[in-house]
């Protein structure tokens, strides 16, 4: 076998363990004789799944009683429509802070339905900071405030949570399960799976009950969060494969100790890889100290007509997917759970050694 180490921004790493555990359940899961894609997602081993999977999710992120769980097809884009269909009427608005492409996508999303109000953009320093909260235009009476809690491009990560009146829709695709957070202090929360919950094709959404009463009618029933909030999630036939895949996950992140172990692990990774850059004239990571992202760290090289050989190389000693954004370019390491730490050692190794004998 030749895993390599893979720092892909998404769809990304997935453990080794829960790998080996999907191969060898694949021809007879659970003593079905079947595999998980052909069992009936109402019979007696997959809703025993279902729930499974959200008690462990619950005791992950700790979430309060008054907080659906919901799975939801569409991505993590999806429900950057759902969300203001759910929440608004066409006369509300919603405040929106753009800290990246994702929260733009997301405003731009939100205001064909609603009046998004875009109350802060980073977009003038290119998506390298959080603008001071002294600074955003709020609006009097907001439905929500949108934020993205990392975003997964630029490298930019809210380390902590803004003032609001307004219940917080967070975009958390690709901070979800990296550290404890405090559900109760969000009204939405909602995650594409393909970063640090399991394959595509299913999206995570944690919502405060109040709110699933809130969607405009009519809507289709597939888009409001109530639908699935009533049946389980099991309204229509979930993507079965893809949730057995973030049970596995949830499983393997309880064993190796929760989210503050995670925590603890992430800081340390991002922690050793920032401080490679900076310590070198050779890369450089433009975003502000206070918000450096955990999970995707982007860097340049002082000289751009190295980047094809940086690539070309470390492939080659096994380090995949460290292109960055076109938006950005240079690299980008995503360092997501299930990214070991010694693959990011094995990163600053190869930058060390590739400044040596280039720089
Ligand atoms: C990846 C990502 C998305 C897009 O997710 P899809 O599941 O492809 O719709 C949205 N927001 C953030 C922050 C992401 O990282």
């Amino acid at each position: 076998m030749s895993r390599i180490y893979n720092f892909s921004a998404g769809p990304a790493a997935l453990p080794l363990e829960v790998l080996e555990t999907i191969r060898s359940d694949i021809p007879d899961w659970n003593g079905t004789g079947m595999s998980v894609m052909e069992v009936s997602h109402r019979g007696k081993d997959f809703v025993q799944l279902a729930e499974r999977s959200e008690a462990n999710l619950r005791s992950l992120l700790s979430i309060p009683e008054n907080y659906s769980v919901l799975w939801i097809q569409g991505g993590a884009t999806l429900q950057m429509a759902m969300a203001p269909l759910n929440l608004t009427t066409e006369d509300d608005a919603a405040d929106y802070v753009i800290t990246g492409s994702w929260g733009k996508k997301a405003a731009g999303e939100a205001a064909k339905f609603c009046h998004a109000n875009v109350i802060a953009d980073a977009a003038d320093r290119n998506f390298t900071y959080i603008p001071d909260e002294s600074t955003w235009q709020r609006s009097e009476a907001a439905a929500y405030l949108h934020i993205t809690s990392n975003e997964t491009i630029a490298g930019v990560e809210f380390h902590s949570l803004p003032e609001s009146q307004a219940p917080i829709v967070a975009d958390m695709s690709s901070t979800i399960l990296s550290r404890p957070i405090d559900v109760a202090d969000y009204g939405v929360i909602y995650a594409g799976a393909q970063k640090n919950i399991g394959p595509a094709g299913i999206t995570l959404v944690i919502v405060r009950n109040d709110l699933l009463e809130k969607a405009r009618a009519p809507l289709p029933h597939l888009m409001t969060w109530k639908a699935y909030a009533d049946s389980d999630s099991m309204t229509n036939t979930p993507p079965t494969f893809a949730w057995y895949v973030a049970d596995l996950v949830f499983q393997h992140l309880l064993d190796l100790g929760g989210l503050d172990e995670m925590a603890r692990v992430n800081e340390r990774k991002a922690g050793k890889l920032y401080a490679a850059i900076d310590a070198s004239d050779f890369y450089s990571n433009p975003v502000a100290l206070n918000c450096r992202s955990w999970m995707n760290v982007p860097f340049i090289l002082a000289d751009a007509g190295l980047d094809g050989r940086f690539l070309e190389q470390s492939a080659a000693a096994g380090l995949a997917n460290l292109k960055g954004h076109r938006s950005v370019g240079g690299m980008r390491a995503s360092i997501y759970n299930a990214v070991p730490e010694a693959a990011v050692d094995a990163l600053i190794e190869f930058m060390t050694e590739f400044e040596r004998t280039n720089g």
